[in-house]
């Protein structure tokens, strides 16, 4: 087994992993900023570095400084959580070439999914199903770019191959705007991510976002955990997330879940990921794999007892996965509100102190946090304090516990999202099930 590890995060990811790593027997070393000196994981580490000042790209992106942290703690492998650098594939061949275990995929697979033109294609070559669209860069033959959207049909969307965070996209409703959006697009994507290459996709107009969770070890195995629903969402970023996704039989489950694991198992992938799909008329289409943890991992592990971050630090340490995929059921329904420091009406963030704070409990409920009484949240990095859980033998006990849980959690001193997650949970089109990924910015009225 690893014998210790160094934290390349921070927040309730970094307490999550200081956890398993307790379970299993590893020693933890915490890297930090100035201003996170008094961070819950930092206090319980078994080692801390200070690593740089409160603004991440001195500290959390410092690439250099983490190395050292591991080479001055003598540790003997990263965990790079998700954010900062988890998706930097120079961050991890940097990790291998400085003779650390990168808890996570190789350096090229980490490259390969983060263009998404190559990951369609080896989606495609694993038979996995994508959305129709250009097969490809597009070049300047502007016949043959009219043509082809004439193809797809309207609307289309213009997406740049090294875009990220719900940016490089513009969507194109008619032919009179089509070439135009593309050399806007192009000129974004060049100056934001350093490459202007931009592909073509149908745009979806009202899809679900539905995701499947893999492992897979370096023994050549791969499973699927079942998927996720995470529509409920506000400017891309997700609000709301659970496990199973309403409507999705067990058949049509098995057969996408076992794609994507055959895909794993084609390109050599390691480690946990995320298979992320729109979900539209019963079809599902790829749009991109996220190569890490993911924030809503717990709503997974809650209805299939299964560890996602001890199998990542096992699997980093070279054994063979646990589990087959027959030993994997599907238990209940779990649900997940992400908790954010931030005025739920206006979101604007609501850093400052904690002068008072209650933790829900009770059956099924699951809290992952950081935040402590006095605890004082920095303006520095996301606004996103924690998350609560709740697992319930179906889906209408797991938002009914989730609504306990809300009523009784307190968290002075700041503002929170828990009203707005408290109206989430009582709304009618919630309650149902299959929301589309924009009902929420429109219930908001945004
Ligand atoms: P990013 O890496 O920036 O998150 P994604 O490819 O995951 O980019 O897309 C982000 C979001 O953009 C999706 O969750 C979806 O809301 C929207 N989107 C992307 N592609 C399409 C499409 N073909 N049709 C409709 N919506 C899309």
């Amino acid at each position: 087994m690893i014998e210790k590890i160094v934290i390349a995060n921070r927040g309730e990811i970094a307490l999550r992993i200081l956890r398993a790593c307790r379970e299993l027997g590893i020693k933890t070393v915490a890297v930090h900023s100035e201003a996170d000196r008094e961070l819950k994981h930092v206090r319980l580490a078994d080692e801390t570095v200070c690593i740089g000042p409160a603004p991440s790209a001195g500290s959390y992106l410092q690439v250099h400084s983490i190395i050292s942290a591991a080479e001055v703690t003598d540790a003997m492998a990263i965990h790079p959580g998700y954010g900062f650098l988890s998706e930097n594939a120079d961050f991890a061949e940097r990790v291998e070439e400085s003779g650390f275990i990168f808890i996570g995929p190789k350096p090229e697979t980490i490259r390969m999914m983060g263009d998404k033109i190559t990951a369609i294609e080896a989606m495609k070559a694993a038979g996995v199903p994508c959305v129709p669209g250009s097969d490809g860069p597009l070049d300047n033959d502007e016949r043959k770019t009219l043509k082809m959207a004439a193809g797809i049909g309207y609307p289309v969307i213009i997406k740049a191959a090294g875009g990220g965070g719900g940016r490089g996209m513009r969507v194109v409703h008619t032919e009179a705007t089509l070439l135009n959006a593309i050399s806007l697009t192009k000129a974004e994507a060049g100056a934001a991510f350093g490459n202007d290459t931009v592909y073509m996709e149908k745009y979806l107009e009202n899809p679900r976002h539905v995701e499947f969770q893999v492992l897979a070890d370096t023994h050549g195995n791969a499973i699927h955990l079942g998927e996720r629903d995470c529509s409920m969402q506000r400017r891309h970023q997700k609000v709301v997330e659970e496990a199973p996704a309403p409507g999705i039989s067990e058949e049509l489950r098995n057969r996408l879940g076992e794609r994507c694991a055959e895909a794993c198992r084609r390109i050599g992938y390691r480690g946990a990921g995320t298979f992320e799909f729109l979900y539209e008329n019963g079809e599902f289409y790829f749009i991109e794999m996220n190569t890490r943890i993911q924030v809503e991992h717990p709503v997974t592990e809650m209805i299939t007892g299964v560890d996602i971050v001890k199998e990542q630090l096992r699997i980093a340490a070279g054994e063979a996965l646990a589990y087959r995929q027959s030993d994997i059921q599907i238990r209940g329904h779990a649900v997940e509100c992400r908790i954010n420091a931030e005025d739920p009406v206006t979101f604007m963030p609501s850093p400052g102190d904690i002068t008072h704070l209650h933790i829900p409990g009770g059956p099924g409920i699951r809290v992952d946090t950081h935040i402590y009484d006095g605890y004082r949240v920095p303006p520095h990095y996301d606004s996103m304090i924690g998350k609560l859980i709740a697992h319930g033998e179906n889906r209408a006990s797991a938002i009914a516990r989730m609504r306990t849980a809300l009523s009784e959690m307190v968290v002075d001193g700041i503002k929170t999202n828990i009203p707005l997650q408290q109206r989430i949970m009582v709304d009618e089109a919630f309650a149902k099930g299959g929301a589309n990924i924009h009902y929420l910015e429109k219930k908001l009225g945004i």
